[in-house]
């Protein structure tokens, strides 16, 4: 496929840049041809009902998913291997340990170890998947520590703190492997509504730091905050996207009314 912006790999070119991606689950279509370039350094906040694909859009970029037809490259590579014949296909679980590297994912749940402490947590991929020093990956994880507002904690285990703590622990531990992309899934989700705040505050320096970021979240305070767009999914499509003072200020279709209607 004739794509030469996209493998460029340049900093004009998109961070992200998807096209036409569809993905089924037993004859169910739930990605319908969904296109997306996301630029270096955006924000894009996914807004959608539930079941409207978004979580299985990221879990493609990510290659947590194999996807039935189009292409998704990250900062120029192609997700999988196209053969001379410009037929895809799905790399090995080595090949795509080494592309998922420089992606960050976090999820409603934080998926801890709870065996290990916070700090053990934080430097496990460092130096397991990347061959850093213990003792450069310790520097680095208590810088990260106290970007995420934990440098008191890295010997306590995950039990010991709460719901928003271990998902700031969560965060720090994406960032230890210096991703180029950091995809977020309701990572506010599954906490009590008074520690919401304290994750979306890391999310948010985390996006003034520069960070390129799409994030799948209800918050619509952060959307509106945060986002350089949001971009609405109903049923497997991208229905509307746009600044959030359009899509959420003044959305154009039917589907994104009823949608924020009930967000309110
Ligand atoms: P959203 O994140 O917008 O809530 P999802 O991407 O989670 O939507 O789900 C979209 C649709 O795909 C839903 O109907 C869901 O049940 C279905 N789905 C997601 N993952 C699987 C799976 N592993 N097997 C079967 N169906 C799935």
């Amino acid at each position: 496929m004739a794509d030469s912006t996209a493998r460029t790999g340049s900093d004009a070119a998109p961070l992200v840049h998807a096209v036409n991606v569809t993905k089924a689950f037993h004859g169910n279509e739930v990605l319908k041809g969904i296109d997306m370039d996301v630029a270096r350094g955006e924000v894009v906040v996914l807004l959608g009902p539930s079941g409207s694909g978004k979580t299985t859009f990221l879990r493609c970029i990510n290659q947590l998913e194999t996807i039935d037809g189009g292409r998704i490259w990250v900062d120029g590579d192609l997700m999988g291997y196209e053969d001379r014949g410009g037929v895809l296909h799905h790399l090995t679980d080595k090949q795509i340990a080494g592309q998922r590297r420089e992606i960050g994912m976090c999820f409603q749940r934080f998926n801890l170890f709870p065996h290990k402490t916070v700090l053990e947590n934080i430097i496990e991929a460092p130096t397991q998947v990347k061959g850093v020093s213990k003792a450069e990956a310790t520097a680095r994880a208590l810088e990260l520590l106290e970007q995420v507002g934990l440098s008191d904690k890295p010997a306590a285990y995950p039990s010991q703190l709460s719901g928003g703590q271990q998902q700031r622990v969560a965060i720090a531990r994406a960032l230890a492997m210096d991703p180029k992309l950091m995809l977020f899934d309701e990572p506010t989700s599954a906490l009590d509504p008074e520690l919401v705040g304290e994750v979306l505050k890391v999310m948010r320096d985390l996006a003034e730091g520069g960070m390129t970021m799409i994030v799948v979240t209800h918050e619509m305070g952060f959307a509106r905050e945060v986002a350089d767009r949001v971009v609405f999914m109903d049923a497997g499509v991208v229905v509307e996207q746009g600044p959030p003072s359009e899509v959420i200020g003044n959305p154009q279709h039917a589907r994104t009314r009823a949608f924020l209607s009930r967000m309110r």
